[in-house]
């Protein structure tokens, strides 16, 4: 047996499973959480990232994605469908090929990372993609699952939230015990904001923790509804994987920044992409435009002096850098085109 399990197994008395579940898993979870020595250094605090590109298909996604689909199988379904702007779909088809079950991805017009793409079709998806934003996606999917017997696995699936809770109990495990005093995270469905608190409420409840951290959500500025209180028709941001207008955990999501004196607020395209470069050069941490919003959100509260010196900070880094590769192209990288001389490289290092 390997020594790490997956989410169900390593947390299955928080889980709605029985002994007769079968569990559809690629050892999900365990991910790495890595002292960032210069981000601490520049916000006066302890700063761990939560790598969650380093789950098997790049995402946090992969948590909440092994719990549904095992779920699907229980249920007896055969298929699953889903409307995503990418990661969702990665996982989604990854663990449906592993069950040996259809799945249908709807994706928006336009604007899937390459990365994302790739993989749904690698794995066997069928990839419809419609011409409508994500919201009218997911409104399409959910008719089919209400005509077809195919299985809903967006974040509307509650066994989703179920599986993505476990980031909080690996956070708190990693830091033996300890409890995080702000989580920072991106917030685009709302999910994810929602799984964890609910994670670092249930530890709280069996009494593993005596404190919950302050739930720090951001969304992009030009993608921010809760931020603005209304839904945004047309959202916009580079950050692909949080352009989302009409977020499906809208409610809980403020529960769990009211319940933690916590906030959702927004960050520019320019501060996501700050962070976005910040974090491979300077951390050697490369995750997707998305997950950068953390950081930049950390990097904000620093700025407006609302973070307390010396805490200890969680910043969730949701997807791996690979993921797209046009946005990191995009940043300007450049290579020098130079003969194959030993002088000629050199004289560009300036050695
Ligand atoms: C899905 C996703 C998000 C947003 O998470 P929500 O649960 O929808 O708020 C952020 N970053 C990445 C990389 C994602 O795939």
């Amino acid at each position: 047996m390997p020594t790490w399990r997956g989410i169900i197994e390593e947390y299955r008395e928080f889980l709605p499973v029985t002994d007769k579940t079968p569990i559809v898993t690629f050892g999900e979870g365990n991910t790495p959480l890595i002292f960032a020595k210069n981000l601490s250094k520049e916000t006066e605090c302890e700063v761990y990232l939560k790598f969650e590109g380093a789950n098997p298909t790049g995402s946090f996604k992969d948590r909440g994605m092994c719990m549904a689909i095992t779920k699907t199988v229980e249920k007896g379904f055969k298929a699953v469908i889903c409307a995503s702007t990418g990661n969702t779909s990665a996982s989604a088809a990854a663990y449906a090929a592993r069950a040996g079950l259809d799945c249908i991805v709807i994706i928006p017009k336009g604007k899937i990372a390459l990365g994302k793409l790739s993989q749904a079709i690698m794995h066997g998806a069928k990839v419809f993609e419609v011409d409508g934003n994500f919201d009218q996606a997911l409104e399409l999917v959910v008719k089919m699952g209400e005509k077809y017997p195919i299985d809903i696995v967006n974040s509307i699936n509650p066994f989703r939230i179920e599986g993505q809770k476990t980031g909080a109990f690996e956070i708190v495990n990693q830091l033996n015990g300890r409890v995080p005093d702000y989580h920072f995270i991106p917030v685009g469905n709302a999910g994810n904001i929602t799984a964890y608190w609910k994670g670092y409420k249930e530890y709280k409840d069996k009494g593993k923790i005596k404190s919950l951290p302050k739930m720090m959500g951001f969304q992009a500025a030009g993608s921010a509804p809760i931020v603005l209180g209304h839904p945004i028709e047309k959202p916009e941001t580079i950050a692909t994987a949080i352009r989302i207008g009409n977020p499906a955990s809208w409610k809980q999501a403020e529960a769990a920044r009211d319940e933690s004196c916590g906030t959702i607020d927004m960050v520019t395209d320019d501060e996501i992409l700050e962070s976005y470069r910040y974090l491979p050069s300077k951390e050697g941490i490369f995750c997707e435009p998305a997950s950068a919003a953390s950081v930049a959100g950390l990097k904000k509260t620093f700025k407006a002096g609302k973070l307390k010196k010396g805490s200890l900070v969680i910043c969730i880094l949701t997807g791996h850098g690979l993921k797209d590769p046009d946005c990191a192209i995009n940043q300007g990288a450049k290579t020098y085109k130079v003969p194959c001389k030993v002088e000629a490289i050199v004289k560009e290092l300036g050695y």
